[in-house]
């Protein structure tokens, strides 16, 4: 979508956002699957009532990007323009072992940061790419680690009053890769309870758990991760691999021959050709376990 209004495009500067016209998704996203739209990148957080006010004015739709590591994006022109972060102005802040950190901070940037201050408690997450507001959103987590617990304060967009406000950690919902923000919320900073704990310690932590990522994900391949959910008490990679569907391919989409539930973009694939993917194997899992697999990536499509 290219955005023509000139009453919007004369209130961004104002409003501290910058416009990035024909950008390509494909270039913003870890899968390089995605079709082109306009960007606003967003430098001040205090006007974004305003400015999610005036799209809604001139009717036009918007989506919120993050790192791209967790997206699947439709090919072609998008029906949407794209709102980001610009990225983190001011590193975290410390009172005790609570770290302010910016939602367009870098994930595993902010892991290091708290382990040289002695806290730790995100090890886990060391590895899983991304922004912090991505890892609020989806509640990320890995080796036994969630981000959600740590949640002590979110500053926020709320789309449900259209201002921005700080919700208590413990009045959010942190489930499995699912939380209870509002699909419009759009997350700009966090307070993290963290556990003082010795340097050394941690960077222990975090070796093993980038050594477990490198054993088994295919880390110089495009992908969003996990394409599904794992079904309660199972491992929806297993059960994949269990098929024999390592390397199944629809074109250039195709099952990571290293992780069954990482699916992979090995040449030009189209949103299409990871869609019929993504469907096909469901399909074959519900054949043959009769477990009817829940998409972990989120899809954009129309
Ligand atoms: C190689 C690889 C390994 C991965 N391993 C893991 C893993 O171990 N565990 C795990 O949980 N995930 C994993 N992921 C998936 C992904 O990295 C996480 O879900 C990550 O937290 C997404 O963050 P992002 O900033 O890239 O979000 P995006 O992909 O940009 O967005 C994801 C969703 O969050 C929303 N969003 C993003 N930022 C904000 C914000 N500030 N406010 C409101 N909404 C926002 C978007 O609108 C979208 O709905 C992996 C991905 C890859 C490519």
């Amino acid at each position: 979508m290219r955005i023509e209004s000139p009453k919007l495009i004369a209130a961004l500067p104002e409003m501290g956002v910058e416009l990035r016209p024909r950008v390509s998704l494909a270039e913003h996203t870890s899968l390089g699957i995605g079709g082109t739209t306009d960007l606003l990148r967003i430098h001040q957080h205090r006007h974004l009532p305003e400015l999610i006010g005036l799209l809604r004015q001139e009717g036009i739709e918007h989506r919120f990007l993050g790192g791209g590591t967790n997206v699947l994006v439709m090919d072609g022109e998008l029906p949407w323009v794209m709102l980001q972060l610009a990225a983190e102005r001011n590193p975290p802040r410390l009172e005790g072992s609570v770290a302010s950190v910016e939602a367009a901070a870098d994930l595993g940037r902010t892991v290091t940061w708290c382990a040289k201050q002695d806290l730790g408690g995100l090890e886990g997450l060391i590895g899983v790419p991304g922004s912090v507001g991505g890892a609020l959103r989806m509640n990320a987590g890995a080796y036994g680690t969630q981000i959600g617990p740590c949640v002590r304060e979110v500053e926020l967009y709320r789309a449900a009053t259209g201002r921005l406000e700080t919700l208590r950690g413990t009045d959010i919902r942190f489930d499995y890769r699912h939380t209870s923000f509002a699909p419009d919320d759009i997350m700009l900073a966090v307070k993290l309870e963290l556990l003082p704990r010795p340097y050394a310690e941690i960077l222990q932590g975090i070796r093993v758990c980038n050594e477990k990522r490198r054993a088994s994900q295919p880390l110089s391949q495009k992908s969003a991760g996990c394409i599904f959910k794992n079904p309660p008490g199972a491992s929806a990679g297993r059960m994949i691999d269990e098929l024999g569907l390592k390397g199944h391919r629809a074109g250039d989409a195709c099952v990571s021959e290293r992780h069954a539930n990482f699916f992979v973009n090995a040449g030009r694939a189209t949103s299409a050709e990871m869609l019929a993917l993504v469907a096909d194997v469901r399909e074959r899992v519900r054949a043959a376990h009769g477990v009817e697999l829940e998409n972990e990536v989120i899809v954009w499509k129309d």
